[in-house]
């Protein structure tokens, strides 16, 4: 077996069946995407318009694309009509353009409202009265075209456990909070290869694994 295969196949042994592996495949070549489909992983993340375009152009029609990074509003029409899944949903201008993108489409578009729950300044998110404003027009249908699945965040990058468990905590609890009240909420997409199993321990139902999957990625400078 492949070390790709073998990785995923390490991961979901230590997982619950109902936590969705995305397997975060930015920077690496289509050949490891090929790899990683032959051994049944369905699920693909990417951060850069441009490469997910590319990827998914060459790669079979029934892989489902995650969105995993930052979204410019102006590349919302190149994803619009096969992305799965955009996670880092953190503004209402960007939400108002993928639900404008949605109706060219007639399709209401997935998506997941990242929150800030880092201490970080760096991390993108929006805060918590955003969140309700946002889930509150929603509620009221101010975007037909949109699903709101979930949420999503990402833990300080620190080595101290339990400040990161804190900060899934913390959004697990606004996840629970919120799923009441917004019945389309499915997904809580948090942990990465670093950080997976405490955001587990923590009620994710979704990881996003890049490096523990495919090994380190080279950036070209
Ligand atoms: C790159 C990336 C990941 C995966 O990171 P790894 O540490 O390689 O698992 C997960 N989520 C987001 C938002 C990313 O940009």
């Amino acid at each position: 077996m492949s070390q790709i295969c073998q990785n995923i196949a390490q991961i979901k042994q230590h997982i619950p069946k109902e936590v969705l592996l995305v397997a975060v495949s930015k920077t690496k070549p289509l050949e490891d995407i090929k790899t990683a489909y032959q051994c049944q992983q369905r699920h693909f993340g990417e951060n850069k318009v441009q490469e997910l375009v590319e990827k998914q152009q060459k790669l079979p029609r029934d892989i489902h694309w995650h969105m995993i990074g930052h979204l410019q509003r102006n590349k919302v029409k190149y994803i619009a009509d096969f992305i799965y899944l955009i996670h880092g949903v953190d503004n209402l201008k960007l939400l108002k353009e993928i639900n404008k993108q949605g109706q060219k489409h007639d399709k209401k578009i997935n998506i997941l409202l990242q929150v800030k729950i880092a201490q970080e300044d760096t991390k993108f998110g929006m805060d918590i009265i955003t969140l309700q404003d946002i889930i509150q027009q929603y509620n009221a249908k101010a975007f037909p075209f949109v699903q709101i699945s979930g949420l999503m965040g990402m833990a300080t990058n620190t080595s101290d456990q339990q400040q990161v468990a804190n900060e899934f905590k913390q959004l697990y609890n606004l996840y629970q909070t919120y799923k009441k009240a917004v019945p389309s909420f499915q997904y809580l997409s948090m942990g990465m290869s670093g950080d997976y199993p405490i955001a587990i321990s923590q009620g994710s139902n979704l990881i996003r694994v890049g490096s523990a999957i495919f090994g380190a990625r080279h950036y070209n400078v």
